[in-house]
């Protein structure tokens, strides 16, 4: 090797050991130059934590995968590797990490630690049992066939059902961050999590999730239970989301009523058999807690819209709240005498019963505490507040501290953070200050895509705003005539629910030669499936689609956004974020985020060299806002403006 090469010039540079076993590959510059960079960065004699912004199409996973494995294996240090969703972990363990070992030749161990909600958690499916084969609008059909599974599983993966993906049984025994028992639990032998997590123990890479891992790092003790050295964290950009949903507080009245059925329920009550008297005043004051409490759930329902801020607390609903906890206060104390058991002599985690009973205490105990919580809205607007449906929610307004805390306190040597979509303006400020991470490095690649050539962007003034008269019908009139005159092949981004019903009525409702494909109507990766092999189909969604949606070729040449995706003014958490920072929450928050989920939705167009295609933004703010300097962020291509004057579009400059 010349003595001038780098080391990662072997794997990726012309001639190297990619091009010379992978008929398909084909060199990339900035695959090579992250790949060097991320060298660079692990050959520093110091912990690092090197962050980079590396667009669709540059081989990001292999250029991460290839240094890290040749500095760790080695030195038999362990890699950490968490992305957000489960397709990227899925294509890592079949395709990726097979292809290196292969190719570089490393005797390297590696699985997929899914996230928790992948696993039955065996309490809970055994609870359902207890409560009688609930049927799901199927005459328990479908319990019964959990029931036989959960003996013969060797995973727990609830993939293995052939059940719908949203199968309503599947939230009832999924295993859960909140309400896990972890050394506590009767069944932790037979746990799934507990087993996937020993097996990890013999990996040298694990591929897992940030809710999983923030699960651990964020609550209890506050260590992932498996030791690693290097940690890379993929599409970064959904950090602070996961670890505002692992910190959410949330009771439900569906949460107390099966708390109260639950087979804890009949074990710690049978702790009092030999006292017949309490047994009675138990079922009493349990008899209390469900009749308060469903008092306070209906109450909560007439006075508290759902889905709308509570920045004060509700004096009526937080009394009834009292009340409830009080009844479990009650019923708690009466059976301190099984807490105390366990002080008197050392608690024997084997006692199933035993276990069950204190397991379930603690489960009361922790409602009471979260219903409290939620109903004082004692740290507005530090913390957000709403309902939503049936249940009480609270979330961290900022996470900056916990994502910190959670990525950073681990200690490992190094740390990677990449993903397609993390500047606005080139700049990493708003990633870092909604992280709260400090990068040693930093680096931005360039699109490999020849974008300028590949793509127009087209933005079109609707003249009406959102609330004025007429303003539906209008994005139904141009939307379709925008996916007819493109013959389908289109993915339509929507900012709200209600728009992506009626523009996926409008346009079922017309004549033309493409079938349409609209969010909810199927599971979503079905959705997906179909758009993707369909290729004149067009697919309706909201904004939410705006990642995930990988369709190269013919059958994606068009993306429609209806407006800039600023997050939804209403959202509780963005209000409490207004609150917390004023006015400026606009342009540190607000405007950044509206800005990187463009660019995500815009992601969806190009996805290889030789896709062509347009994206059409029916907001004329775009260009009208300069002081929003929203086309910094839109990639460097000519954009042309177009006016809809009632029905009718007219052409009006290209800027
Ligand atoms: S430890 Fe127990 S409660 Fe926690 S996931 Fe496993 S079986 Fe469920």
């Amino acid at each position: 090797m010349n003595s001038n090469m780098h080391p990662m010039d072997k794997i990726f540079a012309p001639s190297g050991l990619f091009e010379k076993n992978f008929e398909d590959y084909e060199y990339r510059e900035p695959q090579l130059l992250l790949a060097q960079k991320i060298w660079d960065s692990f050959m520093q004699q110091r912990n690092t934590v090197f962050v980079a912004e590396a667009p669709t199409g540059i081989g990001k996973t292999f250029a991460l995968l290839a240094p890290a494995l040749k500095w760790a294996l080695p030195q038999e240090k362990r890699i950490l590797f968490l992305t957000a969703g489960i397709t990227l972990q899925e294509q890592l363990i079949r395709k990726d990490l097979p292809r290196l070992k292969e190719l570089l030749g490393y005797d390297v161990s590696f699985g997929l630690l899914k996230g928790r909600g992948n696993y039955v958690c065996v309490r809970r499916a055994l609870e359902l049992e207890h409560e009688g084969f609930l049927s799901f609008g199927d005459s328990g059909a479908a319990s019964i066939y959990l029931s036989e599974w959960l003996k013969k599983t060797q995973t727990g993966d609830l993939s293995e059902l052939k059940l719908p993906s949203d199968f309503p049984i599947f939230p009832r025994v999924a295993a859960q961050v909140r309400g896990c028992l972890g050394h506590r639990c009767p069944y932790r032998d037979r746990c799934f999590i507990q087993k996937a997590l020993k097996k990890a123990q013999n990996w040298d890479v694990i591929v897992s999730n940030y809710h999983m891992y923030f699960a651990y790092v964020m609550n209890g003790k506050g260590t992932f239970p498996v030791d690693f050295d290097v940690l890379i964290c993929d599409e970064a950009h959904r950090m602070v989301d996961a670890a505002r949903s692992i910190s959410s507080v949330r009771v439900s009245w569906e949460d107390l009523v099966r708390l109260l059925r639950s087979k804890g329920a009949a074990t710690a009550e049978s702790f009092l058999s030999n006292r017949e008297e309490e047994q009675g005043v138990l079922r009493d004051e349990l008899s209390s807690v469900q009749e308060e409490g469903r008092k306070l759930f209906e109450l909560l329902e007439v006075s508290i819209a759902d889905g709308v801020l509570i920045p004060v607390r509700n004096e009526e609903l937080y009394r009834c709240g009292l009340l409830v906890s009080s009844h479990i206060e009650t019923a708690l104390k009466m059976l301190r005498s099984i807490e105390e058991l366990c002080n008197e002599k050392p608690y024997d985690v084997d006692d199933g019963p035993l276990a069950l009973a204190l397991a379930w205490i603690e489960e009361v105990r922790l409602f009471s505490h979260s219903l409290q919580w939620c109903l004082a809205v004692g740290h507005f607007p530090e913390w957000a507040y709403w309902r939503e449906g049936d249940a009480l929610v609270s979330e961290p307004t900022l996470c900056s501290d916990k994502v910190s805390e959670g990525i950073l306190s681990q200690k490992a040597e190094k740390i990677i953070a990449i993903s397609a979509t993390m500047t606005v303006e080139g700049s990493f400020d708003f990633w870092k200050r909604e992280t709260g991470i400090i990068p040693t490095d930093t680096y931005v690649l360039e699109s490999p895509f020849d974008l300028e050539k590949q793509m127009k962007i087209l933005v079109v003034d609707l003249g009406l705003k959102v609330i004025e008269k007429g303003y539906d019908e209008r994005v139904c009139r141009v939307v379709e005539r925008l996916c007819n005159d493109n013959g389908g092949s289109s993915l339509v981004l929507l900012s709200s629910m209600r728009l992506v019903k009626k523009v996926g009525n409008w346009l079922k409702g017309s004549q033309h030669p493409y079938t349409v494909y609209v969010q909810n109507e199927l599971p979503r990766t079905e959705l997906l499936e179909r758009f993707r092999s369909d290729l004149s189909s067009v697919l309706i969604g909201s904004v939410s689609f705006r990642e995930g949606v990988d369709v190269p070729g013919e059958g994606l040449t068009q993306v429609i956004i209806d407006r800039i995706p600023f997050p939804h003014p209403k959202d509780p958490v963005v209000q409490s974020r207004n609150e917390l920072e004023g006015r400026k929450a606009f342009v540190t928050v607000i405007l950044p985020q509206a800005k990187m989920f463009l660019r995500q939705a815009l992601g969806r167009l190009i996805r290889s060299k030789s896709d062509q295609g347009r994206v059409v933004i029916l907001d004329g703010r775009i260009i009208d806002r300069q002081d929003w300097r929203i086309r910094k962020d839109l990639p460097l291509v000519p954009i042309q403006r177009f006016t809809v004057k009632s029905n009718s579009v007219a052409h009006e400059k290209t800027v």
